[in-house]
């Protein structure tokens, strides 16, 4: 009897600089095994050639152009068409924007929190998941085109080795369709994208926020957030960095 084989496609290299996912690429790019069949492409080609975030502009930036012009929008168009052969679509990062702080190595970001999306998360390991609500701002994304997408954003570190063992292990943790432990799944924050602090905020009331740890009483105050909700703040940036926002908030659902 024909059985349908649930098919996950692994993108790797949406930014040609973030190269740990390379990996999958070589030693894994496609396969079957009782559960799955998969297969890993190179998101951004071009880019990854030359090691750089991207040729023109940002690929995971590029989805939803009226005309595609350039080389990352022409791309993203050529993609939307392969993610329609797809159930889930694994759109995999490595980022020095979050830092290890108090051990928080990756994160999950979807653009839906419905049944299906949510219950493909639990093949994925992570302690946070933060959902893109923003029906509009989120069509830009390489996620937000597939059936069901999850972007899994890893902690850079600074030896690619460790990144490339992190990501292969996760990795084949989804193939085989192994849910998180019960524990895990408890201690499984799931946070909805609230709002940016621009480095102004930050400047005025004298902020200094934790990547993950949840604002004070004092800090929501200052920011005019609801008292009784809990928010949590990732991709803490110096002025350096990011001119305007100092980080985002996420608030706990
Ligand atoms: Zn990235």
């Amino acid at each position: 009897m024909f059985k349908h084989m649930k098919k996950l496609l692994f993108v790797i290299c949406t930014h040609g600089d973030e190269l740990a996912g390379l990996n999958l690429f070589l030693h894994y790019p496609y396969g079957k095994n009782e559960k799955v069949e998969w297969k890993v492409m190179v998101g951004n080609p071009m880019a990854t050639l030359t090691n750089l975030r991207f040729t023109e502009t940002d690929l995971n930036r590029s989805f939803n152009a009226k005309k595609a012009r350039s080389y990352e929008e022409k791309r993203a168009e050529i993609l939307k068409k392969i993610f329609a052969n797809y159930d889930v679509v694994c759109d995999i990062h490595t980022t020095t924007a979050i830092r290890d702080s108090i051990g928080w190595d990756k994160c999950l970001f979807v653009n839906s929190v419905d049944q299906s999306t949510l219950s493909e998360c639990r093949y994925v390991p992570s302690d946070y998941i933060i959902w893109d609500s923003d029906p509009t701002y989120q069509k830009q994304y390489l996620p937000a085109h597939a059936k069901i997408g999850i972007t899994i954003e890893y902690t850079k570190t600074k030896n690619a080795a460790i990144d490339m063992k992190r990501i292969e292990k996760d990795f084949i943790q989804i193939i085989n369709q192994k849910p998180i432990s019960s524990q895990a799944e408890k201690k499984r924050l799931l946070c909805r994208a609230d709002r940016g602090v621009t480095q102004d905020e930050k400047d005025k009331h004298n902020l200094f926020l934790k990547e993950f740890v949840p604002l004070t009483q004092e800090e929501k105050k200052k920011l005019k957030l609801h008292l009784e909700k809990e928010y949590y703040p990732v991709f803490i940036n110096p002025r350096s960095i990011d001119p305007k926002y100092y980080c985002f908030l996420n608030e706990k659902m």
